[in-house]
């Protein structure tokens, strides 16, 4: 349920209906926006008696959120989210975000190679899972730890921000001293303990479809993060399976309107998991720029053939080159422009 407030509501007016709505036995979310405030109500599962708060001074009128997922619904927050991070990248307004690396952090050389040279061509996040969900118990799982203090390590040498993957909670509390933005990955998108622990991190989450997930699953599942407090959340679709094994997944690009439609929160792209295929990955990241996608996470890797993880589906880092260029064509077209690194001393 969602309290929305006239314009001439003053300060007093809206902390009377947080006081009512708390003494109700609820919790009270103000939602400032452009237009108007708004004051959500959270912690009920069912009918709430209204009239008590549509005759508060101030109020204009009381709706019911007709979603499941509330607080990440268009309902709720009419103005798009948009995740700042600390290096300056916007990720969700009407710029264009770009996060490349490795699938894996594999050793120094590479990770810091990599990442200086995507950051000559463009990108402001340098992924690199450190933790990796590895489909096999007996393929590469990652570096770990010391994975995370390469990463930092690329940080400090490129001013990038850095993305990378939790795969439990006790991760979480690791990922989240050397990261920008905490990674749920596909196979734990409805790993609930985990979106708990992640939205209660204070970092920026960036939540990737389950591959047999639903559109309303993601939502409910980004409604986790939303529900401990946290609304950085950039939501990803990465592909989900299909009866026609040619690729991979089947990136599936209408998820990126239709979720545009149905919440405020930035969707990202992932046409590296979501093709599988290097050969496929610019033409899919063209179209997901075209459908209104918020960013792209891309696969670079500076050797691919040599790659401990995902080689078949990482880009030649010219390959990434050709694609930036084409994706600022397409971003120009819609009236975005790829998000631009900040003046920082490298
Ligand atoms: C990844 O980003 O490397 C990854 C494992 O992705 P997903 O969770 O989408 O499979
Ligand atoms: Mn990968």
């Amino acid at each position: 349920m969602l309290v929305v407030m006239k314009q001439s509501a003053t300060e007093e007016a809206i902390n009377r209906v947080v006081e009512t709505i708390e003494a109700m036995g609820y919790d009270a979310r103000p939602i400032p926006g452009h237009q108007r405030t708004a004051i959500g109500l959270v912690g009920n599962d069912g009918r709430v008696d209204s009239a008590r708060l549509e005759g508060l001074d101030g109020v204009l009128e009381v709706i019911a959120v007709s979603h499941p997922y509330k607080q990440v619904s268009r309902e709720w927050k009419a103005d798009d989210t948009i995740v700042t991070l600390a290096n300056g990248t916007r990720i969700g307004g009407s710029e264009i975000a770009i996060m490349a690396g490795p699938c894996a952090v594999e050793n120094e050389e590479q990770i810091l190679g990599v990442a200086h040279t995507l950051r000559g061509m463009g990108a402001t996040i340098l992924r690199g899972g450190a933790f990796k969900p590895r489909t096999s118990p007996y393929s590469f799982q990652g570096l770990g730890v010391e994975g995370l203090e390469l990463l930092a390590r690329a940080r400090e040498a490129t001013g990038l921000a850095i993305v990378t993957e939790a795969i439990d909670s006790e991760g979480v509390e690791i990922v989240r001293e050397y990261a920008d933005i905490i990674q749920i990955g596909a196979r734990n998108m409805q790993n609930y303990p985990l979106l708990r622990r992640a939205g209660q991190s204070g970092l920026p989450v960036l939540l990737k479809r389950g591959m047999s997930a639903t559109i309303k699953e993601l939502l409910l599942a980004a409604e986790y993060l939303l529900a401990e407090g946290n609304s950085q959340v950039i939501l990803c679709e990465r592909g989900v399976r299909s009866f026609d094994t040619h690729t991979r997944n089947l990136l599936d690009l209408t998820a990126i309107p239709v979720v545009k439609s149905l919440s405020h929160l930035p969707i990202i792209a992932d046409p590296s998991h979501g093709t599988g295929l290097r050969s496929k990955v610019t033409p899919m990241a063209r179209a997901a720029v075209a459908a209104g996608a918020d960013g792209l996470m891309i696969e670079v890797h500076p050797q691919p053939d040599m790659a401990l993880s995902d080689g078949a589906q990482s880009l030649y880092p010219e390959q990434f080159a050709e694609l930036m260029k084409q994706i600022r064509v397409i971003a120009r077209a819609l009236d975005r422009e790829l998000v631009e690194m900040p003046r920082v001393a490298v």
